[in-house]
């Protein structure tokens, strides 16, 4: 016999495969949610469809935005011959929010794995060379501490070292295996300023 309605099976099934999200979670989000009221309810379905339909990749950095190009790239006070390599989207957010950074960013959306069989190709590398046709002075490489974001920040270096451009890797002040998200402002500037020569 099913415990509850094929509704509340569905709903519970549905928020247990978003990342994160056990199968308790599940069910204690779709209950919270069942018990909301209605116009709470659509707000947030609303806001997840017009985030879906409206959120692009940035053509430049490859960061999500609402617009062809983000804040940052369309911002000429900003030094667009300084690019910092991020994973993520996460990242990015955490070094903006010290609001001293004052280059460009590339967002890769991953790193390479060859455990979890994700390779070069399947990260926004491409890009990035791309982006190196044009006038930079320094690539700023943030990926993570992880052996993920280490093997990343190495091939990223290996990519580089020909074209003659500046390849720096922020200081090991960031902790191993630690989420650049989760860090305050004082260690990820701390690791910028103390970014090192590859
Ligand atoms: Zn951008």
């Amino acid at each position: 016999m099913e415990l509850y309605s094929g509704h509340i099976n569905k709903l519970i099934e549905e928020l247990a495969a978003l990342p994160g999200i056990g199968s308790k979670s599940a069910q204690r989000l779709a209950f919270h949610l069942i018990n909301m009221p209605r116009d709470k309810v659509e707000r947030l379905a609303r806001s997840i469809l017009e985030a879906k339909e409206n959120v692009c990749y940035c053509k430049e950095c490859f960061t999500l935005t609402d617009k062809d190009v983000c804040p940052v790239c369309a911002n000429d006070k900003r030094n667009h011959r300084l690019i910092m390599v991020v994973e993520n989207v996460r990242d990015l957010a955490a070094y903006e929010k010290t609001g001293r950074y004052e280059g460009v960013y590339h967002v890769l959306h991953g790193a390479i794995s060859p455990m979890l069989g994700i390779g070069p190709g399947d990260i926004r590398l491409k890009e990035l060379v791309e982006r190196l046709k044009d006038d930079v002075e320094e690539v700023i490489i943030a990926t993570n501490s992880s052996l993920e974001g280490e093997t990343t920040a190495m091939y990223i270096s290996k990519m580089i070292k020909p074209t003659g451009i500046r390849v720096t890797r922020i200081a090991s002040g960031v902790p191993v295996g630690g989420d650049l998200e989760y860090i305050d402002e004082v260690t990820l500037l701390r690791a910028l300023e103390g970014r090192v020569e590859l």
